[in-house]
């Protein structure tokens, strides 16, 4: 009898991976619910975990998978003439049936409209993104016009109270905000000459109102007293049913404008013929959909508008004031969704290592690639400090601030009034710049952690890191490139007594540090950075010229600062471990952009290469002891498990 070989693998037979089932999202992010813990009062933590639970189950679920999948499939595309060649009445922008269900879901589950409910009261914002940060990976980047619509009905709501009840802005302002029937706003600000620099904006906006009006004084949504026109090179809520957008008037000064993307024509205009009259475009035609390197489920577009009709929103010349209401909400959902994005790579990463070998190693236990995944579960940790830190303050500053004792941890709040808006407008710009520039990287090594795998683009995988990682990428760019945003952060720190305000506030917070150590690197760090603006006030153009450096030295501060409350308010071990990372070693992603006198690593750092450290590695990552069988240089019994 032949003596039976090797048998050699084929295209069917041999070793073929497999990767575990995704678990539930919420459930498998402890430091998640650790988080919101402390954010949350007992009786809303009580009330939303169950329900998040719920939610974060159905994320996972083969009905939103496959929505997901239909999405990035089934790409948008526009259909403009009829068979003859005659323009249609609306373009007609068409979307799958993936993305339409998954915006429709966004906003049932209420991920605008929580913002705007009064069932968490105070805390309705960290509630609100709590879901978006669930929500925001599995989305299919609907997230990005839900996001715009909040910051439009953000700033509606500011104008209302000065509005006669007949305005139309009353029903726009309760359409956006709606679970069922919602509506969605674009906003359109990016041109040709310039996106970062909206004053060389080329749409004009004439005063032409309407000698007779259906509704009121100020007419019918379509009727507003301004027509539009120009070009508008970045459109990507292009299937909205309203956007806000700038325009200069004859001043060649900017102002903010409400505009729906159609209007319905009295049977007279409509040639006489058509009865009740028929919906048209509200002068605005889709000149092509853009190709991208990511996103490219979201519909982006390149408008020209002519003669579209618009409110005006706000003070006549005063627009990018006007605007910028917007951009704090969709800001906040950018760093949200930045976050969430490396929590769930890194989620992939860890599901992919519990089950890979690799030289005769379990790749989950080999102390290199631990150190990895530490490395960004610290990252991480941090961001989801500084993010949901930030929605607090944006909650409470909206909302009112909780009464003290509500909330068992206290977070190291500024005080309410001007103190917590001006601390609160720096956050929001550093948040989103920090974390989104993060994600890049973060996403890039959790590719890597799947090895070749990690660089394949299927749409059928869910676990697809690649996909991940060319649509977060977006976030360093819309809503204020990280340059545009340090830019920003330092104009608006510099500005009046804007310094001032932020160092009673952080000084405050750091001399709060428990841990002497800690306590004493902040101080150092702080010091360093708040002397060097204080001495440079004046000038504004030197501190410009480091200001992606300022920015990250005051995210890496603030961060901290967060870390070693989060660590001291319970006395949790691994919270103390990433504290102590972060601000004795400097570690925690943003290193790379600090001033050299900024979270320089301290006299009591260590940077072991002991096992220790893989000890702490092994439980941060997952959350239990590095096993015996896992000494340093040895080999680990193959099929060991978790
Ligand atoms: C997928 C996608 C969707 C988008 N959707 C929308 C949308 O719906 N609506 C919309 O209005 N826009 C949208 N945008 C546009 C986006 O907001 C702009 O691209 C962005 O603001 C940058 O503007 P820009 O492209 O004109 O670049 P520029 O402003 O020309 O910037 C070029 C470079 O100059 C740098 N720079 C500019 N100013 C400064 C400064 N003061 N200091 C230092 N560096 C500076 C920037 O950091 C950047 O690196 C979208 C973009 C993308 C990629």
């Amino acid at each position: 009898m032949a003596e039976q070989g090797p048998i050699p693998a084929s295209a069917e037979a041999g070793f073929v991976f497999s990767m575990s089932q995704p678990e539930n999202p919420f459930i498998a992010d402890p430091y998640f619910q650790r988080a919101l813990a402390a954010y949350l009062p007992e009786d809303i933590l009580a009330e939303v975990v169950p329900a998040f639970t719920r939610f974060a189950e159905a994320t996972i679920s083969p009905q939103v998978k496959e929505w997901n999948l239909n999405a990035e499939r089934q790409q948008p595309f526009v259909e403009k003439h009829n068979v003859w060649g005659a323009r249609h009445d609306v373009d007609r922008l068409v979307t799958s049936e993936g993305w339409r269900a998954l915006r429709k879901w966004g906003a049932e589950e209420g991920t605008v409209a929580i913002g705007y409910e009064t069932r968490y009261g105070k805390y309705n914002r960290i509630v609100q993104h709590a879901k978006n940060y669930l929500f925001s990976p599995v989305s299919g980047l609907t997230g990005c016009p839900l996001s715009m619509t909040d910051g439009t009905a953000r700033l509606l709501r500011s104008q209302l109270p000065g509005l006669p009840a007949s305005h139309p802005f009353h029903e726009t302002y309760d359409r956006l905000t709606a679970r069922t029937g919602s509506w969605t706003s674009g906003q359109w600000m990016t041109e040709r000459p310039g996106g970062s620099d909206v004053q060389n904006t080329e749409t004009w906006a004439r005063y032409a109102p309407l000698s007779s009006k259906t509704e009121g004084e100020h007419g019918a949504l379509d009727q507003g007293d301004y027509l539009v026109s120009g070009f508008k090179f970045f459109s990507s809520a292009t299937d909205a049913d309203v956007t806000m957008l700038l325009a200069k008037t004859e001043s060649g000064k900017l102002s903010a404008f409400l505009a729906p993307l159609t209007r319905t024509v009295a049977a007279a205009e409509d040639g006489g013929g058509g009865g009740t009259g028929k919906v048209v475009t509200n002068g605005v035609r889709i000149h092509r959909l853009k190709n991208k390197f990511g996103t490219k489920q979201l519909p982006t577009a390149e408008l020209e508008l002519k003669d579209m009709r618009a409110h005006l929103v706000g003070p006549v010349d005063r627009g990018v004031a006007t605007i910028s209401h917007l951009l704090n909400v969709t800001r906040a959902w950018a760093f949200v969704s930045s976050i969430a994005a490396m929590r769930r790579g890194l989620g992939i990463s860890k599901q992919f290592a519990a089950n890979r070998t690799v030289f005769g190693y379990p790749l989950w236990a080999l102390p290199l690639h631990l150190r990895t995944l530490a490395d960004i579960e610290v990252r991480v940790r941090g961001f989801t400090q500084l993010g949901f830190f930030t929605v607090s303050l944006m909650s409470f500053t909206e909302n009112g601030f909780p009464e003290s004792g509500t909330l068992k941890a206290s977070p190291p709040l500024p005080d309410p009034g001007e103190a917590a808006t001006v601390v609160l407008r720096a956050l929001t710009a550093a948040a989103k710049a920090v974390t989104s520039k993060n994600a890049v990287v973060t996403m890039q090594e959790c590719m890597e952690a799947l090895g070749g795998v990690g660089y394949m683009d299927d749409p059928d995988e869910p676990e697809n890191v690649a996909r991940a990682l060319r649509d977060i990428s977006v976030n360093a760019i819309w809503e204020g490139t990280t340059n545009v945003l340090s830019s920003e952060f330092v104009r608006h720190v510099l500005n009046r007594n804007h310094l001032e305000h932020i160092n009673s506030w952080l000084s405050k917070a750091i001399d709060g540090v428990g841990n002497r150590d800690y306590r004493e690197a902040l101080q150092a760090s702080w010091g360093n950075l708040y002397g060097r603006l204080r001495k440079n006030k004046d000038y504004i153009f030197d501190v410009l010229s480091v200001g992606r450096s300022v920015m990250f030295s005051f995210s890496w501060i603030v961060v901290g600062v967060l870390l070693a409350w989060d660590a001291q308010r319970d006395g949790d071990e691994l919270a103390g471990e990433v504290a102590r990372r972060c601000i004795l070693n400097g570690e925690g992603g943003l290193r790379e952009w600090l001033l050299p006198d900024v979270g320089v690593p301290s006299a009591a750092a260590r940077f072991d290469e002991s096992k220790e450290r893989a000890k702490w590695d092994c439980r941060l990552v997952w959350g239990k002891e590095l096993p015996d069988f896992a000494p340093f240089g040895q080999r680990i019994p193959l099929g060991s498990k978790m």
